[in-house]
């Protein structure tokens, strides 16, 4: 029966849809930049960042797995510890109140 597969297909064409709007959205937040040194290339970069937001990365706790930017291979980086400064919004200043917002 064709209602039978519209009834299976439906919800997954939704979350579907979901997904990729939700992912399109520019989401507004403090943006981080780490320098990290990649271990095998000793190379050091700046890399920015969202909090709880990136398709190329894996998140390890605070470690990430990911590419080095210089050298292509993929390792771990604590971007956490290797942040340089929060860089935010010009028209944000001296306003932390969402600052603890979790993932
Ligand atoms: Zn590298």
């Amino acid at each position: 029966m064709v209602s039978e597969i519209v009834i299976i297909i439906a919800p997954i064409t939704f979350v579907v849809i979901m997904a990729a709007v939700y992912l399109s959205i520019p989401r507004p937040g403090p943006h981080y930049t780490s320098r990290l040194t990649c271990p095998k290339c000793g190379k050091t970069f700046d890399y920015e960042w969202l909090p709880g937001g990136s398709f190329t990365v894996i998140r390890l706790g605070t470690k990430r797995l990911m590419c080095c930017q210089i050298c292509h291979k993929w390792s771990t980086f604590d971007v956490i510890s290797a942040i340089v400064k929060p860089v935010k919004e010009e028209e944000k200043s001296g306003d932390t109140a969402n600052s603890s917002e979790g993932t």
